[in-house]
């Protein structure tokens, strides 16, 4: 079994010793005020104004060794604002990561998200240094299943392809066909099929995505039981509650999600989709029911629009700071490696992904299809 145990003595991996004499120098002083007061204006509305001489001195130094170093930063929706707009270069969704990752020219890549996404970057850019400030970055979705788990899945269905969601290990995604993420999980399901030439496909490991997938398409599918934290945890009765404590407010949801949250949604679509909606159509209040940093991030771009907050944390995107961007900008840490031959097997699944045509929009979820029977595999 290849399950990620953050217990692992070879897997927890801690920021180290800190180094206080340049730490030191990290103060909010004038000129430090001079390089991000244009960045604060970006936050302003997100982060209190006694947070920011927190923030702003590791913000200026991590953008200057970011210069110094030819690094990009790849930056997801569910880090903290201070990360997502302040040192991130490049942000966005797992799919619009991937994509990028494939195309970055600098030497150093620094992942702020979790451990699969730092390995899709290093498996699309084999020859560049990957970094991830914090090795326990994880997600339980992710671990819910192995390469192991998935040849056994090849060898009693031979005849179905097998689509990976990319929130999975290099070793899953070695084992399956194609990968997929919220955004074009679909267009990938219906792709597999004809090419197949099947009417079942078998779409791992999120069960509730498959479970929308599947009222969203005429193709069966076959599922795992592997969930994501964060958005098992909505139920239908969260945003019936919400709609009465706050009347007129929009709710806007992820397919990770239970179907039955979905169909009490107004709106079901990826972490893109749901940004896409937001800037498209402008509601006067929405709640966005998905990871908390999200919201914050989506109101950066939405002034005007009023965020209802009930969310749940990611642990795993949270164990990314400014504080180990930082020192994994300085000490080269921590050092994502996978290994050739499950790196030439993965990379096959994504670009086959990537190879797809580019959707004009992320797709949307149609809450009113009604659910229908999914196996588990
Ligand atoms: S939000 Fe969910 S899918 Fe994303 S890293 Fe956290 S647990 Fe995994």
């Amino acid at each position: 079994m290849d399950r990620m145990d953050w217990t692992r003595p070879n897997w927890h991996c801690d920021s180290g010793p800190a180094d206080t004499s340049a730490d030191a120098a990290l103060v909010y002083d004038d000129d430090v005020k001079a390089e991000t007061d244009h960045l604060y204006e970006r936050v302003k509305d997100v982060i209190l104004p006694d947070e920011w001489p927190l923030h702003a001195p590791l913000i200026a130094a991590i953008n200057r060794l970011k210069k110094e170093r030819g690094t990009i930063i790849l930056a997801h929706n569910y880090m903290t604002p201070e990360i997502f707009n302040c040192v991130g270069d490049l942000s966005g969704d797992s799919l619009a990561l991937a994509r990028m990752a494939a195309d970055v020219e600098e030497d150093i890549i620094v992942q702020a998200g979790v451990h699969f996404m730092a390995e899709t970057a290093k498996i699309m850019c084999p020859d560049k240094t990957v970094l991830i400030p914090d090795m326990r970055a994880g997600c339980s979705l992710a671990e819910s299943i192995t390469g192991e788990d998935v040849a056994a899945i090849k060898a009693k269905y031979p005849d179905y392809p097998i689509v990976t969601y990319v929130n999975t290990s290099a070793a899953v995604k070695a084992e399956a066909d194609v990968c997929c993420t919220s955004g074009n999980a679909v267009q990938v399901v219906e792709w597999a099929a004809k090419e197949w030439g099947t009417d079942t496909v078998i779409l791992i490991p999120d069960e509730f995505l498959a479970r929308n997938v599947a009222a969203n398409t005429d193709i069966r599918i076959l599922t795992w039981k592997g969930a994501c934290e964060v958005h098992e945890r909505f139920t239908a009765e969260d945003v019936e509650a919400l709609r009465e404590g706050h009347p007129g407010v929009v709710v806007l949801t992820h397919p990770e999600s239970p179907v039955d949250v979905v169909r009490a949604a107004d709106y079901a679509g990826s972490t893109a989709g749901m940004a896409a909606w937001v800037k498209n159509n402008r509601p006067a209040k929405v709640v966005l029911l998905t990871e908390c940093s999200m919201s914050d991030n989506v109101a950066v771009e939405n002034p005007g629009v009023k965020f209802v907050r009930p969310c749940n944390l990611c642990p795993h995107m949270k164990r990314i700071t400014l504080q180990n961007i930082y020192d994994a900008l300085r000490y080269n840490r921590h050092e994502v490696e996978v290994d050739e031959t499950t790196a030439a097997r993965a990379r096959i699944s994504i670009q086959r992904m990537l190879d797809l045509p580019k959707p004009d929009s992320p797709a949307q979820f149609d809450k009113d299809r009604a659910p229908v029977e999914v196996e588990l595999v």
